[in-house]
């Protein structure tokens, strides 16, 4: 038995195999062939080679998710056998005397570069699938994995996910996750903590691939990973699951019941979501609504945005859930750790403050229209309530509005049924924190993002493993921030809640109760253990 540990992100139990995902390396040699028919001939068996993948992919897909997402592989089947794409790599092959992976990677790079500068929207979206094709074949040239499928439970085992790596797991065999690098605070922990997936992060577990396939226990309590786990361990840790539910049952005393402290005061305890597959964990946790809908999470893991129509279902699904409790949904927060290449964004020298959330739906219009259509009309089926992310000034929460009425307008021109929607933000930035007097007077509420509010009043990057014992969540400059907040709100007669990690920190709560924050949305996993607690208050 070895062992390794790390920050729990999750606590609870798992055990399954030990499964490593590995990033193939694919840097590519320069080094001139000698015969260039011997590299004609890679090629092209590559290619081959790479549709036969591609068709299995395609028939998976089909099968498992559905067919607009398989079209999406056939579409790159077509591209890989696209004229000027061969020619072109073959005319560095027979040219350049270019090795034959050299020379699909330095392709795929100019084509890349080609169809990302297009204006034309679909064209451009095809830029990451050039991407991948080209990434697909020099794999296959270099004798590299690309792929990853779970065939069955895993313990994930990586240097670091990002939420896309998570997403485009099948969760349903995702036992835990155990990574090298990470935070608490970044997506994915977030996400595990939504999915209730124990894992650990910064473990300091070596990507050895002789773990590969090996069995493994998961304590995420203790932030220990076990492999091959003796008798003692295996024991121990499955009398701690034991305990685990016998908790998880002791909390269904308060299903139900109000979330109020013994002197009257009522908070409401919504869920933060990520997708409608979520919904589930929702009633299963009790929450009182959904504070959060993370709606950039449906943006990821894919190759091209959902059109308005898939977006309409998806909010029209949680809407009709929650069954007239309010569901708030977060407009596309794409930036940072969240990255969508089929929206061609340049690489930034530091994301966090760049083009991110709303900045990034005013430089792409369509987009930041075509989900407010989707909103407004979903709107019809519940209570959403929209907010805009990384508001810092005045102008952009107006600006919003302008854009949501003109939205709105565009669909009941078109005679189509339209709900009505309370219109907040995201106070997540310092600025937006400091004049939340103003912006509470244009505003229908405020959600406070104590996850990047924390990030930038500390000026410490949340995704950064390194930092961590800098980044005092409890840290007196963003309690000034947080009272004030709610101050500014109650003042101007609208709602505020907290959504960032912050709002299910125990030590906090009774603080929050006291300030007078009107909800508090977690993951769902920590809402009956929070409305005990709460009902147990003075
Ligand atoms: C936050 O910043 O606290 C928040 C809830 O948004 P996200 O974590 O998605 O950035
Ligand atoms: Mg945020």
């Amino acid at each position: 038995m070895i062992q390794f540990s790390g920050k729990t992100v999750f606590s609870g139990v798992a055990f399954a195999k030990a499964f490593l995902y590995l990033k193939a390396d694919l840097a590519v040699d320069a080094t001139p062939a000698s015969d260039s028919g011997v590299e004609l001939e890679a090629f092209r068996a590559a290619i081959k080679t790479a549709d036969g993948q591609l068709e299995e992919i395609y028939k998976k897909t089909l099968r498992e998710i559905g067919e607009e997402e398989a079209r999406i592989i056939d579409v790159q089947r077509m591209m890989l056998v696209d004229g000027d794409f061969l020619e072109a790599v073959e005319a560095v092959i027979t040219g350049e005397h270019g090795n034959a992976a050299y020379a699909v990677d330095k392709t795929g790079r100019q084509f890349y570069e080609l169809f990302a500068g297009l204006d034309d929207p679909y064209m451009k979206a095809r830029a990451p699938d050039i991407a991948d094709i080209s990434r697909r074949l020099t794999a296959v040239l270099l004798n590299k994995r690309t792929d990853f499928t779970l065939g069955e439970a895993s313990v994930i085992i990586a240097d670091d996910l990002t939420p896309s790596d998570t997403l485009s797991l099948d969760k349903k065999y995702i036992a835990a996750f155990v990574t090298r690098g990470g935070s608490t605070n970044s997506h994915t922990a977030i996400l595990a903590r939504i999915l209730k997936i124990p894992s650990i992060v910064q473990a300091d577990i070596p990507l050895d691939k002789k773990f590969n396939a090996l069995d493994a226990a998961v304590d995420g309590h203790e932030g220990i990973i076990y492999l091959e786990p003796d008798k003692n361990v295996k024991e121990r840790l499955k009398e701690r699951a034991r305990k685990d539910k016998a908790e998880a049952d002791s909390l269904e005393s308060v299903r139900g019941l109000p979330t109020v402290t013994k002197s009257g005061k009522k908070v409401e305890l919504a869920a933060n979501i990520g997708s409608v597959e979520d919904l589930k964990a929702v009633f299963e946790g009790d929450a009182e609504g959904i504070g959060l809908f993370r709606s950039e999470f449906l943006f990821l893991g894919r190759n091209s945005a959902p059109a308005e129509d898939e977006q309409f279902e998806a909010y029209k699904a949680a809407a009709l859930a929650l069954g007239g409790k309010r569901v708030v949904i977060r407009t596309l927060d794409i930036g940072a750790d969240k990255q969508a290449a089929y929206l061609g964004c340049e690489a930034e020298e530091n994301p966090a403050l760049g083009l991110r959330a709303i900045r990034l739906c005013f430089r792409m219009p369509q987009l930041f229209v075509t989900q407010l259509r989707a909103l407004y009309r979903a709107a019809a089926f519940g209570k959403i309530a929209v907010m805009f992310p990384m508001i810092a000034s005045l102008w952009e929460l107006r600006r919003c509005k302008e854009i949501a009425a003109e939205a709105k307008n565009s669909l009941i021109k078109e005679g189509i049924t339209t709900g009505e929607i309370e219109l907040g933000i995201m106070i997540e930035t310092p600025a937006a924190a400091l004049c939340a007097g103003e912006l509470a007077a244009e505003a229908d509420f405020f959600s406070v993002g104590t996850n990047d509010l924390t990030q930038y009043t500390l000026a410490i990057d949340r995704q950064s493993a390194k930092l961590d014992k800098f980044l005092d969540t409890h840290h007196p400059a963003l309690l000034k921030l947080l009272k004030m907040i709610v101050e500014s709100a109650h003042r101007a007669h609208i709602w505020a809640g907290i959504c960032g990690e912050l709002a299910a920190d125990k030590e906090m709560t009774a603080r929050f109760i006291e300030w007078g924050y009107d909800e508090l949305s977690v993951s769902p996993a920590f809402i009956l253990d929070m409305r005990k607690r709460i009902r147990e208050m003075e």
